[in-house]
């Protein structure tokens, strides 16, 4: 293998599974170069109808859905209600609530991963019937059945759900 192209790791010569030697008609594919590429992707992304809870983070309110049908509150917010798909209307809610359940993640995709290890817990505002994933930070034990509160950031932040966290209330 030359030298020339930097990123080049090394080829491989995959067997054929079905030993087939000359006859195999996959052989020349059987061949793969690896290089060690770095990747970086730029995506535009629409919150569709789910819009107004990301806008509304921006105002420090936390916006859920209402069910017109079965009246079940949302929290993250659902466009159709899960139990019955009837569409629904957007709610404001507290921003305190019972933290149902907590992990302490070594990694997730908003901090890109490395050292920081963070505390995500299932949280139940009050007035909603569904738990929502965030982070609970300041909390030396994270049990269920733990009030907390949301807080809010003080400095701008690359994703509207770094707006806000919760606490021990
Ligand atoms: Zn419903």
């Amino acid at each position: 293998m030359s030298d020339l192209v930097s990123r080049k790791l090394d080829v491989i010569e995959n067997a054929d599974p079905m030993g087939r030697g000359p006859d195999d008609p996959w052989r020349d594919f059987r061949t793969v170069e690896r290089l060690d590429m770095e990747l970086h992707f730029q995506f535009k992304h629409s919150f569709g109808k789910l819009s107004p809870f990301f806008l509304a983070l921006e105002e420090r309110r936390l916006m859920g859905t209402r069910c017109t049908e079965c009246g079940k509150v949302w929290m993250p917010p659902r466009v159709h209600c899960g139990d019955d798909l009837a569409i629904c209307e957007w709610v404001e809610l507290p921003g305190e609530g019972v933290l149902e359940a907590a992990s302490l993640s070594a990694y997730t995709l908003t901090t890109g991963g490395g050292e920081d290890t963070l505390v995500l817990g299932y949280v139940t505002l009050d007035g909603a019937d569904a738990a929502m994933l965030q982070q609970v930070r300041n909390c030396d034990s994270p049990a269920p059945g733990l009030r907390v509160k949301a807080v809010w950031a003080e400095r701008p932040v690359e994703h509207p759900m770094q707006l806000f966290w919760f606490e021990p209330a």
